[in-house]
């Protein structure tokens, strides 16, 4: 089998088609070698070799070894060098390249090939024997870090001591001795700690190198991002190995990295930041503070140090013209790493930029404006998700600003928090309910937890692409990176800026638009929903087939639902109009009533609150559709628990208060969630479907006469199981309908569905659609009660399931297609089997889910109905799922 695929010279066997086989990274580089960029030649293992190496015992395929030193030796004649060499070395970069890149696995090692011998072949080849001891420094502390497990703050302990005692603050101020002597402390250390010495054969460094990618496959820190993200563990991670480009080679090298247009804003303007003299992880890492690469964002950023753009014009130029090449090519904003030795630029990498979702809008849209895509192609590239991040809060332009200290806006929105410092702190307030502000000197990928805990990040040292500013944004969190000023005290849990100390706990807001740090909580704004936001939306509603409805029982809700696009209500739950003030007590009454005649005087009280709530509705959706749920209230829930509450509803119905506890007691249920709920109560006491449906009517009337938009009330009965039921409540609707045309001389149009949530009303759909005249299907107990699995208990072992891959999704947030899905496609068929016009909705929290978008879009339902925040999300998935 082929194992191996080489690039380099303008050729490659792979291409961007093979991310699957070559990774993310190792696609591209075959890709761009392929279109005739300076690629350094190279070659990848596949990701099949990983899925080997897991499955057979950590082992490789027998001819690996040769096809990998087959692809070395090519990779040498295109370079005119030979690994391993004594006289002319050729050196080696190795680095993960997973289908989607990976924070949390083995990132890079670079040098690889060094030893006591070749490094000074590598000095008298660049007559710098200076720069090759920085290299090699820098691989026996890459190497002895990611591949032999020593800590690297050990290193940086050496080379710190060696830059005191000599007296430099840069690590460029280091001389050859000096670089020299760093190199012989290393090999002790490496020696001491493990007990052998660090390898000088090439070729076991690099099959080191090799087996620690593929161990970083499985890392908690990969295994805890792939759960995060949804990637499955069998995709495996690719090797790359690649001849060594240096950016160290004096004052005429550089290395960055580099964004065709603002991953922050969107912005059509390159955008990256480089080192002078440096390797690409110094960029990264945030050790030092990086130049901006144009000569615009220098200006704009204040900045005194000078651009690659004046610095190095003419690889400046070429890298340019690659960058605009590669975003046509790709169609899509591209994400670069490069590299520039002694004047020669060479592309390391490409791929699609991480962008905040304000940047991937407004890149979507332009380059639909632009000509590079269609309007669905751009309404594809915006993840529904993401749309999260533009329901984020930004800071009251009017609201008054202490500010501590300032730094980069490394990821937009606004966050306010009590300061923790370590990721640990960050989970347990986060779990207590507490907000904070995760605050660190820079990030690593062991906190990506501790991220996702907090409101927002903010970094003392760093750049636009640090850790802490890439994983952010692609949280969609708030961060402020880089605030040179800001001095962290871990131990004694403090922070200072210009004079000012704060502690742990003290209340920040970070303001990722500006890079503001302030102090105190400071006031906020609910963003705007125009422009590209718009934009985008209205070409996502041009294609999208079902409609997007929302849940909701507030005007405050309903409106802002109708901001969002919402195109009527799909669920109105009534029992959640019952829970305030003095509603309370009577709908206590109307629960411990002893009679029918006691229930029917607290529903009388119950009638004008209901009609006037289904008043407002209605107005707001000015015609719209709009479901409404009969009560279904867990009676749990309602009843009175205290003597307090005992007594008032006592009083209230002028009984005695103990007769009442009794009563409460009598009612008490071993098992609410399946018991006297939904339409059973409704059967037991009809006079309540009476009123509901009374309130419903001539609230349908008297809006309609104000909005002079006729109200076509739809409503639905929850839980319904055998199509009995839903006749006998049915029938109290049509004869209340009759009633009250009768009183106003209005015939109000409506009609009757039910609510499928129980696996025998998704068995019984044909008969129970006899009745109904439409479906929604309530997901949220459907799927309760097809695993028999408790909604409100899940929580405390469903994790423990997706730890140990049983399940791969919470069902209750992504629908399980599988069982609860073939539910709903066979209530779909045979409901649609009597009858063909049958209005198909969900009402469950999965309507709001883009995954679950996509399945009700394949099943052909009607519509999807989600909670207000969510509409956007939902009307760009049913869009996605369309085209
Ligand atoms: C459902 O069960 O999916 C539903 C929408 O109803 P509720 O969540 O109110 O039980
Ligand atoms: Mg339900």
């Amino acid at each position: 089998a082929k194992w191996v695929y080489g690039f380099g010279n303008g050729t490659a066997e792979g291409n961007a088609g093979l991310k699957t086989l070559l990774g993310g990274k190792g696609a591209n580089l075959a890709e761009m070698s392929n279109l005739g960029l300076p690629v350094p030649p190279g070659f990848t293992i596949t990701t099949e070799v990983c899925a080997w190496y897991y499955d057979k015992g950590k082992t490789y395929p027998d001819d690996l070894a040769q096809q990998v030193e087959l692809a070395l030796a090519a990779a040498g004649e295109l370079t005119g060098r030979r690994f391993g060499d004594a006289q002319n070395p050729l050196l080696v970069s190795v680095r993960s390249g997973a289908r989607v890149s990976m924070p949390g696995m083995m990132d890079t090692v670079l040098n690889l090939g060094l030893n006591d011998v070749t490094v000074e072949a590598i000095g008298r080849a660049a007559g710098d024997r200076r720069f090759a001891y920085d290299s090699y420094r820098r691989f026996i502390q890459m190497y002895g870090d990611v591949v032999m497990g020593l800590d690297h703050h050990a290193f940086e302990e050496i080379l710190d001591e060696v830059k005191d005692e000599a007296g430099h603050s840069l690590d460029t101020d280091l001389s050859t001795e000096e670089l020299i002597s760093i190199v012989e402390r290393y090999k002790a250390l490496v020696e001491e700690e493990l007990e052998r010495p660090f390898p000088q054969d090439p070729m076991d460094q690099l099959w080191g190198a090799i087996g620690a990618v593929f161990e970083s496959w499985m890392t908690a820190r990969a295994q805890t991002y792939r759960r995060l993200h949804d990637i499955p563990a069998d995709w495996g991670t690719a090797v790359n190995v690649q001849a060594m480009v240096f950016g160290n080679m004096g004052e005429t090298s550089a290395t960055g990295v580099a964004f065709t247009r603002n991953p922050s804003t969107g912005e059509k303007a390159l955008y990256g930041e480089f080192l002078v003299n440096a390797q690409g992880e110094d960029v990264v890492a945030g050790i030092r503070t990086p130049q901006d690469i144009t000569e615009k964002a220098r200006l704009e950023a204040g900045s005194e140090r000078p651009s690659l753009e004046v610095l190095m014009p003419e690889a400046f130029a070429e890298f340019q013209t690659i960058c605009d090449r590669l975003e046509a090519h790709y169609r899509d904003m591209q994400d670069l790493e490069f590299t520039i030795e002694r004047g020669k630029l060479w592309m390391l990498q490409t791929r699609s930029g991480k962008r905040t979702a304000k940047a991937a809008l407004k890149i979507a849209v332009d380059m639909a404006d632009e000509g590079l895509l269609s309007h669905e192609e751009a309404v594809l590239r915006v993840e529904p998700q993401a749309l999260d991040q533009l329901l984020h809060p930004t800071i009251d332009p009017a609201a008054k600003r202490d500010i501590l200290v300032t730094g980069l806006p490394a990821s937009p929105g606004a966050a306010c928090g009590a300061i923790v410092f370590t990721s640990e702190e960050a989970e347990e307030a986060k779990a207590a309910g507490r907000k904070v502000i995760l605050v660190r000197v820079e990030t690593s990928p062991e906190d990506i937890h501790g991220m996702h805990a907090a409101e927002g990040i903010l970094t003392s040292r760093g750049g636009m692409t640090s850790h802490a500013a890439v994983v952010a944004r692609g949280m969609g969190k708030p961060c402020v990176s880089g605030a040179g000023a800001l001095r962290i005290d871990y131990r004694n849990g403090t922070l200072s800026a210009g004079g000012r100390s704060l502690a742990k706990g003290d209340v920040i807001t970070i303001d990722g638009a500006s890079g503001q740090v302030l102090v105190g909580e400071v006031a906020m704004l609910q963003p705007a929903l125009s422009g590209d936001f718009a934009t985008l939306m209205s070409w996502a509603d041009e294609v999208r087939r079902m409609k997007v409805r929302t849940n909701a029982e507030t005007p405050a809700d309903a409106r802002a639902a109708r901001q969002f696009g919402a195109e009527g209500i799909g669920l109105c739950r009534t029992e959640h109009m019952f829970f305030d003030g003095d509603r309370i007590v009577a709908v206590r009454e109307m629960i411990l009533a002893s009679g029918e005649e006691g229930r029917r005087a607290a529903l009388g009280k119950l009638l004008p609150m209901q009609r006037d709530d289904f008043v407002q509705l209605f107005e707001i959706m000015h015609g719209l559709p709009v479901t409404i749920r009969l009560l279904d209230p867990p009676l749990h829930e309602f009843l009175p628990k205290s003597d307090e509450e005992i007594a008032e509803v006592a009083a209230a119905m002028g009984i005695d208060a103990d007769k009442l506890r009794e009563r409460a007691l009598d009612l008490e249920e071993f098992n609410p969630m399946l018991g006297h709920r939904g339409c059973r109560l409704l059967v037991s006491y009809p006079e309540i479907a009476e009123m509901q449906a009374r309130a419903i009517f001539e609230a349908a009337v008297m809006a309609g006469k104000s909005t002079g938009a006729p109200v076509v009330p739809e409503i639905m009965v929850p839980l319904v199981g055998l199509k009995a039921e839903l006749d006998l409540v049915r029938g109290r609707i049509d004869a209340m309908a009759e009633a009250v045309a009768k009183e106003t001389g209005v015939a109000v149009s409506y009609q009757v569905g039910t609510m499928v949530e129980l696996p025998r009303a998704a068995l019984r759909a044909g008969d129970i659609a006899a009745t109904a005249e439409f479906f929604s299907f309530g997901t949220n107990d459907l799927t309760q009660t097809t695993f028999g699995i408790s909604r409100d208990d899940a929580a405390s072992f469903l994790g423990t399931y997706q730890l140990k891959g049983i399940i791969e999704q919470d069902p209750f947030v992504s629908i399980d297609r599988d069982g609860v899905g073939e539910l709903i496609s066979i209530a779909a068929d045979r409901g649609r089997a009597v009858r063909p016009d049958i209005k198909l909705g969900i009402c469950g929290e999965h309507g709001g889910d883009p995954a679950s978008i996509a399945f009700c879009e394949s099943v052909g339902l009607d519509y999807v109905s989600c909670s207000p925040f969510r509409v956007p999300i939902a009307r760009l998935a049913a869009a996605q799922a369309h085209l």
